[in-house]
């Protein structure tokens, strides 16, 4: 049945201060609503509890993106039109243009935010496994003040977080030292546009004397959460870039994902897809050869 809009409450504010007042007055009871591409759909299905809403579009302090010499923050209400727009990402971190590009259509990455695909917590979202990859910190605030934390910690299980309720996420903090990087990212999806991740695999990493120095793994709708996939890096680290290497990252892989069935896929055929994935960039990586 689809929802009532005179069941919900909806508030604003000028200024992020005032939004971080409000939720600490009454944490818990506000739900915060940026773009709204998750809980409008949520709405319109009828199923929305939050009867209190309170608006983050448009808030100054959220939406930025500030180049330093050593990162790029990129504020919590920043869309994925502007990801796809800045110049200084799609030059740094390559990737997160790239799921940038995968959100839903056009018009859905105009009000996408960045905030919203992380705190609503899909396992399948299309930019986490890029953040993970490029070892980003999220940047939470509220009144008690602002707190950075590996965004590999951010996730605790699924549709679960660190985020407390008078908590918002002020920004996304990417190092700038991925340039001499190898990176991949791809998605396997229904259709190339406007489908739901089945298997995603984004990785950067670093070849010297066909050793690999450095490797990072991420990967979307293998877990309940989306996730770095520490043991099978474990088994690449180190190593020289063969065969044999291969199949020890492939059998490490097998034992670390643990996908679901659903109506998009079965937790099988995710598995194979996601070893198809890491053959496909450690096959890509022999053939760049090393990073300087
Ligand atoms: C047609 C369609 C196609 C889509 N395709 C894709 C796709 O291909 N890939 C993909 O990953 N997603 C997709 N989505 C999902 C959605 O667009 C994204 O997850 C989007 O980034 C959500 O951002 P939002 O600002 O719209 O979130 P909202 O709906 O406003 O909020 C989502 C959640 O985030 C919270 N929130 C928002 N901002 C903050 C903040 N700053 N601090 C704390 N909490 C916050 C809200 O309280 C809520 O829990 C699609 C959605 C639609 C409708």
């Amino acid at each position: 049945m689809r929802g009532n809009p005179d069941s919900h409450e909806l508030i604003g504010f000028n200024s992020l201060p005032q939004v971080l007042a409000q939720l600490s007055a009454a944490p818990g009871q506000w739900t915060p609503i940026a773009g709204g591409t998750e809980l409008m759909v949520a709405h319109a299905a009828g199923r929305l509890n939050a009867p209190k809403l309170i608006n983050l579009w448009g808030l100054p302090e959220l939406d930025f993106v500030g180049v330093s010499d050593n990162s790029i923050a990129i504020g919590g209400g920043v869309t994925f039109s502007q990801i796809r727009n800045e110049a200084a990402i799609a030059e740094h971190f390559p990737l997160l243009s790239k799921a940038a590009g995968w959100i839903g259509s056009i018009a859905n990455q105009s009000r996408a935010t960045i905030a919203g695909n992380i705190v609503n917590g899909s396992p399948a979202a299309d930019a986490p496994p890029a953040l993970l990859v490029y070892d980003a910190e999220i940047e939470l605030i509220s009144e008690r003040g602002a707190r950075r934390i590996p965004y590999a910690d951010f996730h605790l299980g699924y549709k679960r977080s660190i985020l407390q309720p008078d908590e918002l996420v002020l920004a996304l903090h990417v190092p700038r030292r991925f340039a001499d990087h190898r990176q991949y990212l791809r998605k396997v999806g229904t259709r190339k546009a406007m489908a739901i991740t089945k298997v995603a695999l984004a990785a950067t990493a670093k070849l010297q004397n066909n050793v690999i120095a450095e490797i990072r793994l991420a990967a979307a709708s293998v877990a309940d959460r989306p996730v770095r996939l520490l043991a099978t890096e474990a088994t690449l680290l180190g190593q020289p870039l063969n065969a044999s290497t291969s199949q020890a990252a492939r059998k490490a892989l097998l034992a670390e994902v643990h996908p679901i069935d659903d109506i998009r896929s079965t937790a099988e055929y995710r598995k194979q897809v996601a070893v198809n994935l890491l053959d496909e960039f450690l096959r890509q990586l022999a053939q760049e050869g090393p990073t300087a």
